[in-house]
Formats: structure tokens, sequence, C-alpha cells
């Protein structure tokens, strides 16, 4: 039985003086009960905890950790960039370095600016699609998560579903406005509220691969459908690949589902594990951009000299060695292929959902295509399932609606230690 003492005294402690004792809201365990871990180090594909506790990763810190934790090679790229100062409001050759590269393995990308996280880059991208297109609304879909900037926090609203309403108190009605929601794979709605607000629409923001509502793929045609779209009607469509980029492919999700966006944010995995996020558009777009354009868009610590190194690192592994994707597909697909006879076995409703890298599971009987048919999932057995798998080792995302992203030093070990706490927990729910 593993013990949480220590874990649970300072979860306690941190609730004093944080706001529910963390910095992000899913980390305080809501979603599946009980008391957070807390960390002392990580290592490879292991966590472990304040109590002494080891846990095979499935998160990888939300995906940036697609190497593991504590790659030599990037910690020492940000050991010795340290030396060196860490920060100075002045260009670096290295922000030139990163941006070369990360462009060099995205399709269709032409300039690149980084910021401090998803968030910024999601909003900022929204920011210049409306400076480019001269346009204020953008379209969303429901489930779709794009950081925590006011025009993402916006839900359906009781009336029309295209009609948004904040969703959390401090967003303004005003700004609910100027987002219009759709269901994600819902191409005659997306269709329908082009036609509803002619020339008024800015943009469509949509992860290709949906990882914020469990893992949903899209429907076929769907993405192209949208490329149609904002063809036939000027917006401009933005992939938020903040967790696609450099997981799918080291292209992301452009290059593995060979649709072409004309806007693409990152964050996660570009930062090696530092706080970095960017977006990138073919130079026409990014001419809008202050210094060179109109739109505003600045950060003190931007293209931060550690921030970049550390990126730069895990981005240099990624090209160097591009059958990482292929052992983590084939990881995945193992694990996958592996928890059907298992489900199958115990005669539970269940849906597993994959592609590359991400996968989630879902206590339902019907398909998991949108948000609405993520949330039918039976929670109480996720909680079982959530809390079965950490008693014995194994740290899922806490919470149904996110995506296992699997790192790649996770051994096959690792994985069969993983089906057999599976197999085990399963005879619980
Ligand atoms: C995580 C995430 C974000 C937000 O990134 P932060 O770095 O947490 O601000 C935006 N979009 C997607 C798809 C994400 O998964």
């Amino acid at each position: 039985m593993m013990q949480y003492q220590r874990s649970s005294a300072l979860f306690n402690e941190a609730k004093k003086v944080i706001p529910g004792g963390v910095n992000s809201p899913v980390r305080a365990f809501k979603a599946v009960g009980g008391t957070p871990i807390f960390l002392t180090h990580a290592k490879g594909a292991y966590l472990y905890d304040e109590d002494g506790n080891r846990y095979i990763d499935y998160i990888a810190s939300w995906g940036p950790m697609i190497l593991g934790h504590a790659h030599p090679k990037v910690i020492d790229a940000i050991k010795s960039r340290a030396d060196k100062g860490t920060s100075y409001g002045i260009p670096t050759e290295l922000e030139t370095q990163i941006a070369h590269l990360a462009l060099s393995m995205v399709p269709n990308m032409e300039q690149i600016r980084f910021v401090n996280s998803g968030t910024e880059a999601c909003m900022s991208a929204v920011r210049l699609a409306r400076g480019f297109t001269g346009r204020d609304k953008i379209i969303k879909f429901a489930g779709c998560y794009h950081g925590h900037a006011d025009a993402f926090l916006i839900q359906a609203g009781s009336g029309a579903v295209t009609f948004g309403s904040p969703n959390s108190p401090g967003v303004t009605a005003g700004t609910a406005q100027d987002t219009l929601l759709a269901r994600y794979n819902d191409l005659d709605q997306v269709t329908d509220i082009f036609e509803a607000n002619p020339e008024q629409i800015a943009a469509i923001i949509v992860e290709p691969v949906a990882g914020n509502m469990g893992c949903i793929l899209p429907d076929e045609g769907f993405l192209e459908g949208l490329r149609s779209l904002c063809d036939l009607h000027g917006a401009v469509l933005i992939f938020d690949e903040v967790m696609t980029g450099f997981r799918l492919a080291a292209g992301g999700a452009q290059e593995r589902l060979g649709v072409r966006a004309d806007m693409v944010t990152y964050g996660k995995v570009i930062g090696g594990g530092l706080p970095v996020g960017a977006f990138a558009a073919r130079k026409e777009i990014m001419d809008f951009l202050a210094p060179v354009g109109p739109v505003y868009q600045a950060g003190t610590l931007s293209g931060n000299p550690l921030a970049m190194s550390a990126g730069l690192a895990q981005l240099q592994l990624l090209q160097q060695h591009p059958q990482v994707y292929t052992s983590l597909d084939k990881k995945t697909e193992y694990l996958h292929q592996e928890m059907i006879p298992l489900l199958d076995r115990k005669g539970i409703a269940y849906q597993i959902n994959r592609l590359g890298s991400m996968m989630s599971a879902h206590f339902t009987d019907s398909p998991v295509v949108d948000f609405a048919s993520a949330a039918k999932g039976n929670n109480e057995s996720f909680k079982k399932y959530f809390h079965g798998m950490l008693a014995q080792g194994v740290y899922l995302p806490p919470s149904a609606f996110e995506s296992y992203f699997l790192n790649d030093a996770i051994t096959q070990k690792d994985l069969e230690q993983t089906l057999e706490a599976f197999s085990k927990t399963l005879t619980r729910l």
C-alpha cells in the first residue's frame, strides 16, 4: 500500500498560501478526488514523490517531456547556458537557431515568434488573425482548449449553440460575443456559422487532434472542410498544435494528417520542459506583427536564453532521431491493443481513442467524437480507474478530459507493468 502522508501535509500547507494549493487547477485532483502527489524529482519515464513512491509517467508534464524527464542533453544545454546569465531582454543567436530549426521541421510556415506559454501563443495568434483580416469574430469548438485567454473561455449559450457565453466569471459578455462556438467534427455547423456571419469571421482556431476532452480524432474530411471554408470566406485557419506540435510527427498534425493551416501555435514540446510557446505563419501574415506591422505583441522574457536552449536541445534530438516517432507510436499502440482484451473480458463499456502517442480511455459505449460524447463517460469508473493505477505506481492524467502523452523513456517492461496494474484495477471497477 502506498503512503501519501508527506504529500498530504505539503498540500495542506500549500493551500494556505496558494489558491487550492496549486498553480494550475487540474493538478489539484478535483476531478478524481483525493490528494495530489507532490514530487521531489523525475528522471526518464519515472516520477518520484515526497513519500518515496515511484510512478511510471503517462502525462509527461502534459506533453513537453516527449523524450522523458531530465534528458542529459537538454539538462546540459540548460546548465551551460545558465552560467552565462538567465535573461537579457536583448536578442541572442539562440533565438534565430531555434526559429530556423522549428521552421525547417514543420510544413509551410515561414516565420515564428516565441512567447512564454501556449496561452500567449493562441491569444497572440488570434489578435494577429484579426489584425490581418480586419474582422472581429472567431470560431472555436466546444471542448477544445486554447489556454485561458478571455476569448477562449466561452461555452455554448443556453439558446443557439453558436452564441457563446462566458464559462468563467470575469470574462465579459462583450468578449463572448466575438467567439462563435461549434461542435467538434460538425462541418455543417461551421458552414452555417460562416453563412450567418458574412465577412465577419477572422479565424477558425482548432486543435487538429483534440487533446483536452480526452483524445479526439478529427473525422475524415473535417480538417479539409475547415481548410476549404476558410479559403472560401477569407478567414485564417489556425491549428493549435500546442499539444500535437513536434509530437504527432516532427511537423505535427499538419504533417501527420496532411492538412495545411495558415497559422500554427506551439507550446509544450517546443520548450523542452521550460516555459515556451510560439506562433508561426507565412510571412505575409507575420508582417502584420510589431515591430514590422501594426499588431502589437511583446514579452519581457520571450525568447529567454534558458528556455530557448532547452527547446533547441530537445528539437535537435527529435530532428536527429526521427525514429522516436515510430518508437512512440509502437509503444502506444501496444498499450492500446493490450488493453482491449482486458476491457473486453471485464465486460465494461469503453472507448479508446488514439493517434500516435496521444491516447485516452473513456467508460462509455458510444463513440467519443466531441465534447458532448466525451462528457457521457462514467466518471465514477474513471475515478476508481485513476486511483487504482496510481496506487500501483502508474500516473495517468487526473481527469477523463485529458489525453495520455507517452514519453520515449518508457520501456517494454514499464508497459508490461502498466498492463498488469490495469488488469488488477479493472477487477475493482
Ligand atoms: C496546453 C494547451 C494550451 C495552453 O498552453 P499553456 O502553456 O498551458 O498556456 C493551449 N492549447 C492547447 C491545445 C493546449 O493543450
